[in-house]
């Protein structure tokens, strides 16, 4: 893979998506934007013209994506032509990337990754092949930082390592987007501890409600221990004979009870989970 300081970047279509990241770039550090290839080649002469006028890099238009791979300038690539030419683009960054006319650092793709699942399952392998690798979120360490020296991701976009599940989660919800931030901005500011919270997350439905932790992924095994079937009790998701992930289901004020089970090695049973929260 490609080093250097300074990244340079080159998008891959030239209209509105492009031209806003190329007016937000004005306060992006240590990046520079440095080419546009659009189907429509005066698109791409314009949106560079653009790009320069902003002094964000050195931009210039490109005839093609392989172009674009082929310059030692370009270190990695924004997608954001239209949804429906995405997957056609990506298969030309990794045929050109296999094929050894160029390397990249990486790829940015505008949201949808693609119309549908089964395009976006082969944008993800179409990546995997071009030996980009591919992950749920901006990967961090337990001190919350990137690879990038300091650079730091908390909340919704970060993928961290949690101790207690021995593995990489993401989590979508209010309670690890307060905790992780407070826990980013510590490390940023010289005061260095891990971040080891266990989030819950909660929602409420008319006269239903719950708070959750750990992973309720349904492909694990599952018990339900109802105290009221289906308004109230708990659901336990196991692997391993360990407790992953803990549903209260309109059961109130046992976060703290469910995170100490999932901390617990076990081995746990069913049996020996019946009753253990109320
Ligand atoms: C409809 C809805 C309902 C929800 N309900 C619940 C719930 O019941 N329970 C629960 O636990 N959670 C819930 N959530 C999730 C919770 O709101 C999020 O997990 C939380 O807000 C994430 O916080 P965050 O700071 O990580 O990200 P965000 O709140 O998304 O903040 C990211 C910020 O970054 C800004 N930004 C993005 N790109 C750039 C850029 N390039 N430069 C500068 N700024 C940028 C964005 O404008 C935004 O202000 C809900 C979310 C939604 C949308």
């Amino acid at each position: 893979m490609k080093s250097s300081k300074r990244l340079g970047v080159g998008f891959v279509g030239s209209g509105f998506n492009a031209r806003f990241h190329m007016l937000s770039w004005t306060g992006v550090r240590d990046a520079d934007v440095v080419g546009v290839w659009s189907p429509t080649s005066e698109h791409a002469r314009s949106a560079a013209a653009y790009a320069r006028s902003l002094d964000v890099g050195p931009c210039k238009a490109y005839r093609s994506i392989t172009d674009m791979i082929r310059d030692p300038a370009i270190d990695a690539l924004w997608i954001c032509a239209p949804n429906q030419t995405r997957l056609e683009n990506l298969e030309e960054i990794a045929d050109a990337i296999t094929r050894g006319r160029g390397e990249l650092r990486g790829i940015a793709c505008e949201k949808p990754l693609a119309r549908n699942v089964k395009e976006a399952l082969r944008m993800v392998e179409l990546a995997r092949q071009a030996g980009l690798q591919v992950e749920n979120g901006i990967v961090v360490d337990e001190f919350c930082a990137t690879p990038a020296p300091d650079v730091f991701a908390a909340g919704d976009v970060a993928s961290f390592p949690h101790p207690a599940l021995a593995a990489r989660i993401r989590v979508e919800h209010e309670d690890n987007a307060n905790t992780m931030g407070r826990a980013a901005g510590r490390t940023m500011a010289g005061d260095r501890a891990p971040y080891q919270h266990l989030p819950f997350f909660y929602s409420d439905l008319f006269d239903l409600g719950y708070e959750a932790v750990g992973e309720l992924d349904p492909r694990l095994n599952t018990f339900a221990d109802w105290v009221e079937p289906f308004r109230q009790g708990v659901v336990y998701y196991l692997k391993d004979g360990r407790v992953r992930g803990v549903l209260l289901w309109n059961t109130w004020g046992q976060v703290d009870a469910a995170r100490a089970l999932i901390m617990d090695p076990g081995p746990f049973t069913a049996n020996a989970l019946r009753g253990r929260i109320r």
